[in-house]
């Protein structure tokens, strides 16, 4: 059965990706990888993916088939389609945007991003390699930290592989691996507006990439404007405007889930 290995730009797939490379923990190469971008990634992120794209073909001669779909998440979200029979238009594909009612009641909207701009193109790739109905081995890059985010596949023909956790591996191990071989440490990847940041991560972005974290303050504001829903949408749990967050860390429980690490191949929350 072939064997393709999801990419997600980040730690772990990256880690993950090496591994089986190296031949390591009795993992043999897969056939080949699958990266969808979502056209939202960080610059850092775009760079990391071309340079680790590069550097596995030069060095492995192992492939890495990059997917888009449409125009990247935040331009579908920013230029809904309008019909042509009443002139109305609905968001599709959205992320999951904090809301909040007249009422001040917090909520959150159901994600759709990662069904339309991860797992569907990814699947669209990999079918366009295989005869139909073919059944293949999917490689997920989950650390064991993150265990509870496996899934088992609801598709017949795909088994879902998790080779990070089959061999205990966890997130430091996976960062100390990357930089042994010699390769730059990567970072958490994700959507740069991901609702799923947790307060640390905005901060690091705020601090460190603040071209990114400005962009993120100004899609909130647009899609403020033309999301249709009788509530307020927020990129943060708190649903203030993000330019005003504290973003403090008071380690507790959040009725809402955040993003442990990157949006690794399927966004596995
Ligand atoms: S990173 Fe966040 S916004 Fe981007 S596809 Fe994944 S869940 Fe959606």
């Amino acid at each position: 059965m072939k064997n393709i290995v999801t990419y997600g730009g980040g730690t772990q797939s990256t880690a993950m990706i090496l591994m089986a490379l190296n031949k390591e923990f009795g993992l043999s190469r897969p056939d080949f990888g699958v990266y969808a971008d979502t056209g939202c990634e960080p610059e850092f992120i775009n760079e990391y993916v071309n340079y680790f794209i590069n550097y596995v073909k030069n060095i492995y001669d192992f492939d890495i088939y990059k997917i888009m779909h449409r125009e990247g998440l935040d331009q579908h979200i920013l230029t809904p389609p309008i019909s042509s029979r009443n002139g109305n238009f609905y968001t599709s594909s959205t992320p999951p945007f904090y809301t909040k009612s007249p009422t001040g009641k917090v909520g959150m909207l159901m994600r759709q991003c990662t069904s339309d701009y991860k797992i569907k193109p990814l699947r669209k790739l990999i079918n366009s390699k295989f005869k139909r109905g073919e059944p293949y081995i999917k490689w997920i890059g989950i650390s064991f930290d993150e265990r509870s985010r496996m899934r088992i596949s609801t598709e017949k023909k795909i088994i879902n592989f998790y080779p990070l956790v089959e061999n205990f591996i966890r997130r430091n191990q996976s960062i100390e691996y990357v930089i042994k071989q010699g390769l730059k440490p990567p970072q958490r990847s994700s959507c740069y507006f991901c609702p799923f940041h947790s307060n640390n991560y905005w901060q690091w972005l705020r601090k460190y990439h603040n071209k990114e974290f400005q962009k993120a303050v100004e899609f909130e504001i647009q899609t403020q404007n033309l999301i249709q829903t009788q509530d307020l949408i927020f990129l943060h749990s708190s649903c203030k405007p993000l330019s005003e967050v504290e973003f403090i860390n008071k380690n507790q429980l959040s009725a809402f889930p955040e993003l442990i690490d990157e949006c690794a191949g399927e966004c596995g929350i």
